[in-house]
């Protein structure tokens, strides 16, 4: 070897990768963290292309790279961030992240042979898993908090808060392009009832099942939410009244045939609904819709239970007209 530094102990104990390679890609030296990780020695791959040592690397990627320290004489970086790893070497930690293979930050830099003319490059590996492990957690973690910030606990559907600010959303988004919105709310019939003769358990478990079921019966651009214990929303963007209605007749008639098994007992259910629409000129808050579609619930209600009743413009108190 050209340099006498490489036979440094210091270079064999080091926590990190070195390599170092000619201007052909010949390996001159790779260190004990090399041979240990990638299951070479040195002796055997001394003179050997880097390319068919490790066979996994980005060739045409890594070529680049190393040309350019080699024309512009002055080091080149790629962190895990940017690419996980370029050696492909297995980490030898407990399985804590997505990936078997050690994440790195590679330094490349050139270096001047002491003999002779042939200008080297010294790859510097360092194992950078533990800030790869450390951001996947994070990202994980920052996932299911956003989504449990908008989701309600027990049923999953999205949670008052959110739910309403989606709302206000589209009624923005609605006047803003004059395109039809409208609003379903409806209420589980005579859940008292069923709590008491179910328990509370039994309750919360048709609260869960109507919540999925219902789910599956909405488009994806529907947004489903509770609005209250017993109480839920949905808001129908780009639907005017009449779709509405239908989606809420259908929706209706779907519970009240629907069977939900619980303790060995057949639990069915039904539901009250109320649509109202946000007509295009008019300057409605959130509120108002919300108290329009409650009108009609309660008309649904009045009328006799598990059947919808719309909102009509101008209605300004409870039960003025009922479908
Ligand atoms: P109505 O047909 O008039 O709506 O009759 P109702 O018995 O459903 O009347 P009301 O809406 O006043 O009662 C709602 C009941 O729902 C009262 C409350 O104990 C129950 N409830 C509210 N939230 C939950 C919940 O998360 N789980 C369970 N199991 N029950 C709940
Ligand atoms: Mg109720
Ligand atoms: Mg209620």
């Amino acid at each position: 070897m050209s340099h006498a530094w490489l036979s440094s102990p210091i270079l064999a104990q080091l926590n990190s990768g070195v390599i170092v390679i000619d201007d052909e890609y010949q390996i001159h030296y790779l260190n004990a963290f090399i041979e240990r990780h990638a299951s070479v020695q040195l002796s055997e791959v001394q003179g050997k292309s880097i390319f068919s040592v490790f066979a996994d690397l980005p060739e045409a990627w890594l070529k680049r790279k190393l040309m350019s320290v080699l024309d512009l004489n002055t080091p080149a970086f790629s962190s895990w961030e940017q690419r996980q790893y370029i050696f492909k070497l297995p980490h030898l930690r407990p399985i804590t992240s997505s990936s078997q293979y050690m994440a790195q930050n590679c330094s490349m830099l050139p270096l001047v042979s002491d003999q002779t003319d042939q200008p080297l490059i010294c790859i510097l590996i360092e194992d950078a898993t533990d800030a790869f492990v450390y951001q996947q957690h994070l990202s994980k973690t920052l996932i299911e908090l956003e989504r449990a910030n908008r989701q309600d606990g027990l049923t999953k559907v999205l949670n008052r808060r959110y739910w309403e600010e989606q709302l206000k959303q589209e009624i923005h988004r609605a006047q803003r392009y004059h395109h039809p919105l409208s609003l379903i709310l409806f209420d589980l019939d005579k859940f008292k009832d069923l709590n008491d003769k179910y328990g509370h358990l039994g309750g919360d478990f048709v609260l869960i099942q109507l919540a999925s079921f219902i789910s599956s019966l909405l488009r994806d651009s529907d947004l489903f939410g509770r609005y209250g214990g017993e109480e839920f929303g949905i808001i129908l963007p780009d639907t005017g009244l009449e779709g509405a209605v239908e989606v809420a007749e259908r929706i209706c008639q779907a519970v009240a045939e629907y069977p939900m098994l619980f303790n060995q007992q057949t639990i069915r259910a039904s539901i009250s609904m109320g649509v109202a629409e946000l007509l295009p000129k008019q300057h409605l808050l959130h509120d108002d819709v919300i108290r329009c579609a409650d009108m009609a619930l309660y008309n649904a209600k009045r009328a006799g239970r598990n059947r919808v009743c719309s909102y009509l413009a101008g209605e300004t108190e409870y039960q003025k007209k009922v479908n």
